[in-house]
């Protein structure tokens, strides 16, 4: 059997491919002619199910149903139906997770609930200095309406002491790829009497997530990246049967035990459902819905092993080519990592705009890390291949030594 770490040639790439179990996934994708994308950590592309899918939902439940698609399209269940299709990819019981909001509106919601459920006196949000910017302003605006701070670190479980209310960490980091044990920290968290808070926006869809068995508290993750639900699509809220009695503060009516009952008091729905808030975007949950349909004849086990594969070729490539003038910014070692490997360069962001041109699409973070995403579903060996190819051929060449790749967009 070849190893993705030894591959010296494109021929051997194609060979990976023809062995992989998961390459006929690819059908379900619509990617762009000539086009490598690696970016689907950032924005999942689209599939055919969810492009028919919207137009089905525009046409016929919106355009011929109007209001009556609520009951019969299914629109109000949305956010059950589609959390049923995400719990088995984060290895909880789909009584339990809820589709809903975005990721930076469910983190409000949950890491309030976590401060009321925290033991009494405790005071501290703990999380990671390098956390995505986000999650700490959410913990910045919510701390203050509980009586809690945040404390930041850059060795969580060093960190995690008996003053810690709760612990709110994202599993694989935005920037690096790093990945944390899961279990490691949860456990870590419990023996000092705090709570956690996973985000999984780098998680789920990338790699079999386990939030039951390792005992965690709530998490949170987000639709549009590995789960391929489209710009903006609806986010995950997970919280553990024990927790599910604390109340989150955006009590809207959807959260209501009864919202067609039009009471003026607020009583929170049972369960899960007091998570949600408002009423759901039906389009976008509706592509979100169709995207998930891609999981179902999948093996999450072998999602993982390709990913580790696709990172492995990388990593190998860039050694091979780039002759150390891209320092690896991932873990080398394939159980610390996510699905990305990221790579120091000083000019990253002209860099990556001159990739992006020549049809290799990753992207630049801030303040020198070209980041590049690993698909299984749709990602062959091959693309790796190329896309290193090409990559080295910018840098031989400097291309992206030009004014228009130095402009900055306002997304990058
Ligand atoms: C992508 C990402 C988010 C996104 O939050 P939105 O509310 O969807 O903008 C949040 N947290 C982390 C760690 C992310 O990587």
């Amino acid at each position: 059997m070849l190893s993705p770490l030894t591959v010296s040639t494109r021929a051997e790439a194609e060979a990976l491919d023809r062995a992989d179990p998961l390459a006929p996934m690819r059908e379900a994708f619509i990617l762009p002619e000539g086009v490598i994308y690696l970016d689907g950590n950032s924005l999942g592309p689209l599939t055919h199910s969810a492009k028919a899918r919207v137009a089905s939902a525009v046409a016929e439940e919106w355009g011929e149903g109007l209001i009556r698609s609520w009951n019969t399209a299914g629109w109000v269940d949305l956010p059950r139906t589609i959390a049923a299709k995400i719990a088995p990819l984060i290895g909880v019981s789909s009584q339990d997770v809820i589709v809903t909001d975005s990721t930076s509106v469910n983190l409000f919601k949950v890491l309030a609930a976590a401060l009321q459920k925290a033991r009494e006196g405790r005071t501290v949000i703990l999380s990671e200095r390098g956390n995505f910017p986000t999650d700490l302003y959410i913990a910045q605006g919510v701390g203050p309406l509980y009586g809690a701070e945040l404390r930041l670190t850059d060795d969580i479980l060093g960190a995690i002491d008996d003053t810690v209310a709760v612990v709110m960490v994202t599993e694989v980091d935005y920037r690096t790829g790093r990945r944390h044990d899961m279990a490691e920290v949860t456990s870590r968290a419990h023996q000092v009497g705090a709570l956690v808070i996973w985000d999984l926006a780098h998680s789920a869809g990338a790699f079999p997530v386990t939030l039951d068995a390792a005992g965690a508290d709530f998490a949170i993750g987000c639709g549009y990246k590995y789960l391929n639900g489209g710009p903006g699509a609806p986010a995950f809220v997970w919280v553990a049967p024990r927790h599910q009695d604390a109340t989150q503060p955006l009590s809207g009516w959807f959260g209501h035990q009864s919202p067609f009952a039009f009471e003026p008091g607020f009583r929170p729905a049972p369960g899960i459902d007091r998570f949600l808030t408002g009423t759901p975007p039906v389009l976008a949950m509706a592509a979100l819905d169709a995207a998930l349909d891609v999981f179902g004849a999948v093996d999450m086990t072998l999602v993982r092993q390709k990913s580790v594969a696709l990172c492995d070729l990388m990593i190998a490539r860039v050694d091979a080519r780039c002759g150390g003038a891209l320092p690896l910014a991932s873990p080398r070692e394939a159980d610390r990592r996510g699905s990305q490997v990221s790579l120091h360069c000083e000019m990253g962001y002209p860099v990556m705009q001159a990739l992006i041109a020549a049809g290799v699409i990753g992207d630049f973070r801030a303040p020198d890390i070209l980041r590049f995403g690993f698909t299984p579903l749709y990602t062959r060996f091959v693309d790796v291949f190329d896309a290193v190819e090409v990559l080295v051929d910018i840098l031989e060449r400097r291309t992206w030594d030009t004014e228009a790749f130095h402009r900055r967009a306002a997304v990058t």
